[in-house]
């Protein structure tokens, strides 16, 4: 039996001081670990305010609960709404300082209800949609089975993981791309075993995808992922060429330091060198030099992000150095590349090709295979 819960974790990486929630039906409330339940069958909430209590615990509106680690489970689907967004499932609310966190629960078939239209436009092709379900449901479960022992979640809501909005976002094309696909995922062999791997994903390859080790050295370098996929068909992206893109040395400065605090030591950035690049261009690391003349070395994609994901929108990019700061300019590509191109995907969709042909295209040597029904 395959455990099908997926754990979103919601509203960024960092606990919120205090969120706005309404159940909109009779909910049991529970100690997560224990599974406890405290008191009977609680009355709908509208509009309450989540917030660590002054001692312990956490205050639903008015109402105290001793505990720092809550599940409410709604008797109605789709009952929860929270910072206006209105999730299926049931949710897990943990204080941490001086915050809380919040944590959806619920099925894997649900939970993609709520990803395909953050991840792609409506008017993209009904193949494109199958397609993208199977990759993000392999994703998640694999995301699932990969998490450290003792963590809370498995994906972010967000661009980190996958774009996740809830019932908000749910319609009628997405939905049937779900049911369509209802529980298939995208497998591998590798000659002894057949197993699911992580099914990335970007917008558009710029022409060439790339080596999971580039951006994740720690990955497992599986068939799937090794890049090198031609991709002649994400020419239609509105991002396929990009820049220029014009930073001050304080701005590159600030932004690095913000993710990269160490980098402080070495002061104001100078220079920026590619250090290694891929035979298309993109950056795999790059030297950073400060003001002292001391040095780091960062991965090209944690570069990027520490820049801006919407700024360098891949890594494929050339530098110039002006007086007071650079210039990014021959942009390639939007995302970092590996596996599945969605742009590529949709124009191979309108081509005539379907979901199966579209995925074994860009992560070489995978099968759809139905895990359950
Ligand atoms: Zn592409």
């Amino acid at each position: 039996m395959i455990d099908r819960q997926i754990r979103v974790r919601l509203l960024g990486r960092r606990p919120r001081p205090s969120e706005p929630l309404s159940v909109t039906a009779p909910f049991t409330l529970t100690e997560t670990r224990t599974g406890t339940q405290f008191g009977d069958t609680q009355s709908p909430l509208s509009g309450v305010t989540v917030r660590p209590a002054s001692s312990a615990g956490i205050q639903l509106g008015e109402k105290l609960i001793p505990s720092d680690d809550i599940l409410l489970t709604p008797s109605r689907d789709a009952a929860l709404v929270l910072a206006d967004k209105t999730y299926r499932g049931a949710m897990r609310i943990q204080r941490q300082g001086d915050g809380v966190v919040f944590t959806n629960h619920l099925d894997i078939e649900s939970y993609l209800r709520g990803v395909l239209r953050g991840e792609l436009p409506r008017y993209f092709h009904f193949e494109s949609f199958k397609a993208q379900c199977v990759a993000a449901r392999t994703y998640a479960l694999y995301c699932k089975r990969e998490k450290p022992a003792g963590t809370t979640f498995d994906v972010y809501d967000d661009e980190g993981s996958q774009v996740y909005n809830g019932v908000t976002m749910e319609d009628p094309v997405s939905d049937r791309a779900v049911q369509e696909t209802r529980g298939e995922v995208a497998v591998y062999h590798d000659g002894k075993s057949e197993d699911i791997f992580c099914t990335y994903y970007s917008s558009c390859c710029g022409g060439l995808s790339q080596h999971v080790n580039n951006v994740k050295p720690n990955d497992p370098p599986v068939a799937p992922l090794v890049g090198g996929v031609a991709c002649n068909d994400c020419y239609v992206a509105p991002r396929y060429r990009w820049g220029p893109e014009t930073l001050s040395r304080a701005e590159v400065t600030k932004r690095l330091t913000a993710r990269y605090p160490t980098i402080r030591k070495i002061g104001t950035v100078t220079e920026l060198k590619p250090r290694k690049r891929t035979t298309d261009g993109r950056v795999i690391s790059i030297e950073i030099v400060g003001s002292g003349g001391q040095r780091e070395v960062l991965v090209g994609e944690d570069f990027r992000l520490s820049i801006g994901s919407r700024v360098l929108k891949s890594t494929n990019f050339q530098i110039e150095t002006t007086k007071d700061g650079f210039v990014f300019k021959d942009g390639k590509g939007f995302g970092h590349g590996m596996g599945l191109c969605q742009y590529g995907m949709e124009t191979k969709a309108r081509r005539g090709m379907n979901y199966r042909d579209i995925l074994a295209a860009y992560y070489p040597g995978s099968t759809v295979k139905k895990l359950y029904d």
